[in-house]
């Protein structure tokens, strides 16, 4: 599922045609030319408008097939074959350029995904609020995971789920909306309350807030 993108910065080629260091960039799921894939998560290109691949690329292709389009040259990982891509415009392929920051800050937040859900199943018998509220709280993890997450709320019994899940902007309105749920079960189960006015937490009979001394 997670693809180790980092082996792809080790090794990479220079164009032949400009010198110049090719583009790591996604490879489209679909190959243009017979419908099959490339059979690579990566492939690397030279974006350089300079080049002479890409700049008589023009002029061939109009010769040749009659319509606006250029190529890039482009090698798969592991090969040193050279191949050309057919693009339509000079920014293709320039939004798929991976940067390897943002990759593997993905792919640090997927490993705390798996470990949280791991750690889910012992969570309520260590009564450790710590996996469900990492689940709960990363709006990239899995529904299922954080549905799941947010039902052990009440066996783990911790009100100290309260305060962060009403600070956090759910993008899911299905997630806020069991988690609004469970924090009202929960607050029910301890015999506690939201004070309406500063919503500190009261004991469910209180008449008045000993936070803000306002009449309930
Ligand atoms: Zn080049
Ligand atoms: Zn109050």
């Amino acid at each position: 599922m997670i693809t180790d993108y980092k082996r792809y910065f080790e090794n990479i080629p220079t164009c032949p045609h400009c010198k110049t260091e090719l583009s790591c960039c996604e490879s489209p799921a679909i190959h243009v030319g017979d419908g099959l894939g490339w059979g690579s998560d990566v492939l690397y290109i030279c974006l350089n408008d300079e080049c002479s691949v890409f700049i008589n690329g023009w002029k061939q292709i109009e010769i040749q097939y009659g319509h606006s389009s250029s190529y890039r040259y482009m090698q798969l990982p592991g090969s040193s074959e050279s191949n050309v891509m057919m693009v339509g415009s000079e920014d293709a392929f320039k939004g798929s350029i991976i940067d390897l920051e943002v990759v593997e800050a993905q792919n640090i937040r997927y490993q705390k995904e798996k470990k949280a859900l791991e750690d889910l199943e012992s969570s309520t018998k260590e009564k450790d609020l710590g996996p469900a509220m990492q689940l709960i709280l990363d709006e990239a993890a899995g529904v299922k995971g954080r549905k799941k997450a947010i039902s052990m709320l009440l066996e783990i019994n911790d009100l100290g789920c309260i305060d962060p899940i009403r600070n956090h902007k759910f993008r899911d309105t299905s997630i806020e909306t069991e988690c609004n749920m469970i924090s009202l079960q929960l607050l029910k189960a301890n015999f506690k309350k939201e004070c309406p006015f500063c919503l500190e937490l009261v004991k469910s009979k209180a008449r008045v807030c000993i936070h803000c001394k306002k009449e309930l």
